[in-house]
């Protein structure tokens, strides 16, 4: 009897300490390589939920309740910006009510607003069926710039969250440090890529062949966001016979059809990449994401030969 009021006197204890090691930030991450990148920079500080998974289009996400509940707790939304989640993320904002992350404020961190950003069209073109309003908004295929992102996220995590600034330092340079080496890594062995012209499904990877030096040799999709047409792709089939790509990409939530279809017809192969982190089972974290993608299309120009 005294051992079992010994062991409920530390139950009551622990749930009493509990609270006060719960994370002191909550963050709602946009999508998973965000909610990764958070994960490596601020560690058991930040409880993070995620709004859509790998299999999910972030272009067209539905505003559901429980998302709304999500925002409504949060301390800090990180979301890519540059109009990626134009058709829900100001509807999540609105509803939730919550202040700290509305535009503008310190609590709304946009990933692809702090880099460069290709393709900016000189005038918006959203008529035309162009989704990509404020340039390519898919930044994450970079991991260059996935490293500016994580500097100015390390800083954004100590305002919001100064009492951990210190260890927001220390997490930031490790980070940096480990990111550094793999890209290194990640640059020698993706030198047969080097001038390789590939086929693409969506503009998702404009980023990741601006890093590595690869031809866009053509996308499924007439415009982005817009399906792809039987016009089209005879178009991209004629001139794939004039000039060869090696492959053709699609990530893993994209439909294949097209995809598959193109493969055929030009003989190349088809592969899938993660895009971000979940979408493959080696893309299991930030590092596996460009691991897993760079074996896939290196496979793929090694069985083409
Ligand atoms: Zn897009």
């Amino acid at each position: 009897m005294k051992q079992i009021h010994a062991i409920i006197a530390v139950l009551l204890l622990t749930a009493a300490v509990i609270p006060a090691q719960a994370a002191d930030l909550k963050v709602f991450a946009c999508e998973p390589e965000w909610a990764a990148l958070t994960k490596l920079l601020a560690g058991d500080h930040a409880d993070i939920n995620t709004a859509t998974t790998a299999h999910q289009d972030p272009h067209h996400i539905q505003a559901r309740p429980s998302l709304i509940a999500r925002m409504r707790g949060a301390d800090l939304a990180v979301c890519t910006g540059a109009g990626l989640e134009i058709g829900w993320l100001p509807m999540l904002q609105r509803q939730s009510g919550n202040p700290a992350v509305q535009n503008g404020k310190p609590g709304l961190f946009d990933a692809a607003m702090q880099v460069e950003r290709l393709e900016v069209p000189e005038v918006s073109d959203r008529a035309m069926g162009d989704i990509h309003p404020e340039g390519n908004p898919h930044v994450q295929m970079d991991p260059r710039r996935i490293a500016t992102i994580a500097t100015v996220l390390t800083a954004r995590l100590k305002q919001i969250d100064p009492a951990h600034a210190a260890d927001y330092d220390a997490r930031g340079a490790d980070f940096g440090n480990r990111w550094q080496t793999a890209i290194t890594r990640w640059d020698e062995m993706a030198k047969p890529l080097l001038g390789v012209r590939v086929v693409v499904h969506h503009k998702s990877w404009a980023y990741l062949f601006d890093w590595l030096g690869i031809e866009e040799a053509g996308q499924l999709e007439p415009k982005p966001g817009v399906p792809p047409s039987a016009g089209h792709l005879a178009e991209l089939k004629a001139e794939l016979t004039a000039r060869p790509a090696k492959m053709v990409i699609y990530a893993a939530y994209q439909d294949n059809r097209a995809v598959d279809w193109l493969s055929k017809e030009a003989g190349i192969p088809a592969v899938e990449l993660p895009f971000t982190v979940g979408g493959t089972a080696g893309a299991n974290d930030l590092f596996g994401l460009y691991d897993d993608t760079l074996k896939r299309m290196l496979g793929a120009l090694h069985a083409d030969h």
